[in-house]
């Protein structure tokens, strides 16, 4: 080809997201199918933003508002932070590629946990920077290690707390004793897509650190516990000054009407968050229980998916779960042999996937 692509491209592998329902019940001839492979929320989302979705429907010729004023509004209200903090684009997702589009430059070094959610390797080395992974402590994230690894090459330091996939987080403790070590020339990315369900004491909400860190940043998400995924719409928090950075990269009309007027009802939906944690938090507990009297190991989680180790090879085991009509995220795909990632679902989905497993093993 006389095309020239980039070399950061040629050396990028392709990402492997969950398989769709549509695909395995296709690929399978099967009808009943579930999936408890990429976190969603199976209690779905605000009945006030599906009532919303439906009366603006004849809007859809126009672009949406480029400034998205109402959503970062009530973000910025819920969240007590000012409107001029909220940046928003096309999931947390297009906000990581924003932010190292922003700060990473060729030979620039990036620290994050080895394994931890992927696409923070994947788009640091887009931009031709050079990712340090740290060992993992306990399958959690070992902060005070991966401070230790900052020289004066390195611009971002990503937290993702809880971490996907192992669902652990550090707490305001072990976070207190890292962050006076961090050099303000580096970038803390705090990823909390899952704090909504964060159920451990001590947790160290990164809104409390901002302002007096004007080198952070937090990401959140509405994919996960508003239950929007399809939306495709996540926001972060940082200085007025980094955010008018990141609004250069971002595009004006990323964030499409659905998802902002949806997003803007569902975070102010308290009552629907509570009764999906309440929820959650008891199919954690089945899920516990059930491994518990399986012996099998699992990391204790603050998130919506619980990572288990099933002492067999997990490629084998996915395909076996598959047949059956469960889909999961194996541990191939996540750098863990071992272990597999379980989203939490329904009572009805988590007794499903508990039969099918002890079926196999
Ligand atoms: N961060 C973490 C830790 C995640 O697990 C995910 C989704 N799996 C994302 C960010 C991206 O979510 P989205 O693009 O849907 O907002």
């Amino acid at each position: 080809m006389a095309l020239k692509i980039r070399k950061e491209i040629l050396n990028l592998g392709v990402y492997k997201a969950g398989k769709p329902i549509s695909e395995v019940k296709r690929e399978l001839g099967l009808d009943d199918v579930i999936k408890l492979a990429s976190n969603e929320n199976p209690f779905g989302c605000s009945q006030k933003a599906k009532d919303a979705l439906r009366g603006i429907v004849d809007e859809s010729y126009m672009y949406p508002d480029a400034g998205n004023f109402q959503l970062k509004s009530n973000i910025a209200e819920e969240l007590n932070v000012r409107h001029e903090q909220v940046f928003c684009s096309t999931g947390s997702d297009a906000l990581i590629k924003v932010i190292c589009n922003t700060f990473i430059e060729e030979g620039d070094e990036s620290i994050m946990a080895e394994i931890t959610f992927p696409r923070y390797e994947a788009s640091v080395k887009l931009m031709g920077g050079k990712c340090i992974k740290v060992p993992m402590k306990n399958n959690g994230l070992d902060i005070e290690e991966m401070v230790n690894c900052i020289n004066e090459k390195t611009k971002i330091i990503w937290f993702c707390n809880p971490n996907n996939p192992t669902g652990t987080t550090f707490n305001k403790s072990e976070f207190n004793k890292v962050l006076s070590k961090i050099p303000d020339h580096v970038l803390i990315v705090m990823d909390e897509a899952y704090i909504e369900y964060v159920t451990s004491e001590n947790f160290p909400d990164s809104l409390d650190y901002i302002s007096d860190y004007p080198n952070m940043i937090t990401l959140r998400t509405f994919s996960k516990a508003y239950g929007l995924a399809s939306l495709r719409v996540g926001y972060g928090i940082a200085s007025e000054e980094l955010v008018g950075y990141f609004n250069r990269v971002i595009g004006p009309f990323d964030v499409n009407l659905y998802a902002q007027t949806a997003a803007a009802l569902a975070i102010k939906d308290n009552e629907f968050l509570q009764m999906v944690y309440d929820k959650n938090k008891e199919g954690k507990e089945y899920l516990y229980n059930e491994f518990d009297s399986m012996g099998l190991e699992y990391a204790v989680s603050d998130a919506n998916f619980v990572f288990v180790n099933v002492e067999t090879d997990t490629v084998q085991l996915f395909d076996n779960l598959l047949k059956r009509g469960v889909i999961i995220r194996p541990g191939h795909l996540l750098g863990t042999p071992e272990w597999i990632r379980v989203s939490i679902g329904t009572m009805e989905q988590n007794k499903r996937f508990i039969k099918e497993l002890k079926d196999i093993l």
